[in-house]
């Protein structure tokens, strides 16, 4: 209350935000909403300690505490991902990017070859790109999907990794709308001698519910953001076969970080309660129905989706056909209340900055409770928009009285 009070300039603008996130459809696919104890632990006390190294090994007195929270996140995630005794897990990365960029670190030398996604296929800037610290201190080599199905083509991604040996192969995907065979990856990695790791940070929550295959446990390293379908604060998490557990740690702290977030930590913790409970499972299931029923609902409105449909949260528009490019769509959605964002899609003839595709996705929406039926109504506002932008403000009106119906956790 005391924002309210002192700071009232920024108390209003974090009631804007409030009040846009009540009254949109949040379809970001990377983005949810986090329970009111995810918000409490990250606006806690704990924000306040120093606690440089790993419980029990500390730079700084008076962490006893602090151990103790950073103990209970390292359990919880063992549990919510089923991590055999002998795996792993470091809690400290303040976020998906430099947990990548740790565990390069950990397990790399400068200009070693890693094969990863195409940014423009749907991997991610931390996947090698040209204008990111990992594609100008590293080798990447980059496969993408099929040109003919949008999907991942593994015996390609064999032939490349069989000419280029790389000495690590990464899965992981911004912008793939399909399950990913973690068996076959390995099958590769193993075939050339490399290091297995997944980045799975959309689809950790999945993954931790059952509702999508795990990498776990015969990748070497998993990387995850907590934020995405994981449905915690932001943050990350490695896990990782012991045998890498040291250079793991030391990549993290001292290597690339100094202060652990603790309070961010915390925030996991918590975080991870809610995800092995039942309700959790539930929510993930019905994040993956949703997310079929509103691609086939977009089918019928005419919209062709990416590799022709998805298995998990997200999809991925092609609007080729809609006489729109991403970036006027994304504009105008959001006129509607639709939020997403423009994205490339593969083998896009226009930019980056104005490519060819929408990514949509349903862990926020689903997190309000919609259900299949709401899926179909979301699909029809985003025709009649597409089709004919007169209406974006009556649908905007319409969406917010919609929105009323299905309060979001934490606001
Ligand atoms: C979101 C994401 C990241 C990066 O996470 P940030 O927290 O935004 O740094 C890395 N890899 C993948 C696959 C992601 O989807």
């Amino acid at each position: 209350m005391s924002l309210k009070l002192n700071d009232p300039q920024l108390y209003d603008l974090i009631e804007k935000e409030r009040k846009r996130q009540v009254e949109v459809l949040e379809l970001i696919a990377s983005e949810n909403y986090v329970s009111d104890e995810v918000l409490e632990a990250l606006g806690s006390v704990l924000t306040n300690k120093y606690a440089e190294g790993y419980p029990r090994k500390r730079y700084y007195a008076g962490n006893e505490v602090i151990d103790q929270v950073e103990e209970l996140a390292i359990e919880r995630v063992k549990e919510a991902f089923n991590l055999p005794i002998d795996w792993h897990v470091n809690v400290q990365p303040y976020s998906g990017s430099p947990a990548n960029v740790e565990a390069y670190f950990a397990l790399l030398q400068p200009s070693d070859t890693v094969m990863a996604m195409d940014l423009a296929n749907g991997g991610h800037l931390t996947h090698g790109s040209k204008v990111n610290v990992t594609g100008k201190t590293y080798n990447f080599v980059h496969y993408g999907v099929s040109e003919k199905t949008g999907k991942l083509d593994y015996l390609e991604i064999l032939k490349m990794a069989d000419r280029v040996k790389p000495k690590m192969i990464v899965s992981g995907f911004t912008a793939y709308p399909r399950e990913i065979d973690f068996k076959k990856f390995k099958e590769i990695a193993d075939k050339v001698g490399a290091i297995s790791m997944a980045d799975i940070s959309h689809i950790g929550g999945l993954i931790a519910a059952g509702v999508h295959p795990s990498p776990i446990p015969f990748f070497d390293v998993v990387t995850t953001t907590t934020h995405k379908t994981l449905r915690g604060p932001r943050g990350a998490i490695i896990m990782c076969k012991d045998k890498y557990a040291t250079a793991i740690d030391k990549a993290v702290f001292p290597g690339m970080q100094g202060g652990p977030h603790e309070n961010a930590i915390a925030g996991i913790a918590t975080a991870m309660k809610e995800v092995k409970t039942n309700s959790f499972r539930k929510y993930a299931e019905q994040v993956v129905k949703n997310c079929r029923a509103l691609a086939h609902a977009l089918q019928d409105f005419g919209f062709k989706l990416v590799s022709g449909g998805t298995d998990n949260h997200l999809i991925l528009i092609d609007l080729t056909n809609k006489n729109i490019g991403g970036k006027d769509a994304q504009k105008l959605l959001e006129s509607a209340g639709i939020v997403l964002n423009m994205n490339m899609v593969p083998f896009d003839k226009r930019s980056p900055f104005d490519p060819s595709g929408v990514r949509l996705g349903t862990a926020a929406i689903t997190s309000r409770g919609m259900k299949e039926k709401e899926m179909s109504k979301i699909a029809s506002w985003m025709a009649a928009v597409i089709t004919d932008p007169s209406v974006a403000e009556k649908v905007r009106g319409e969406i917010k009285r919609f929105t009323k119906n299905f309060p979001a956790p934490g606001l």
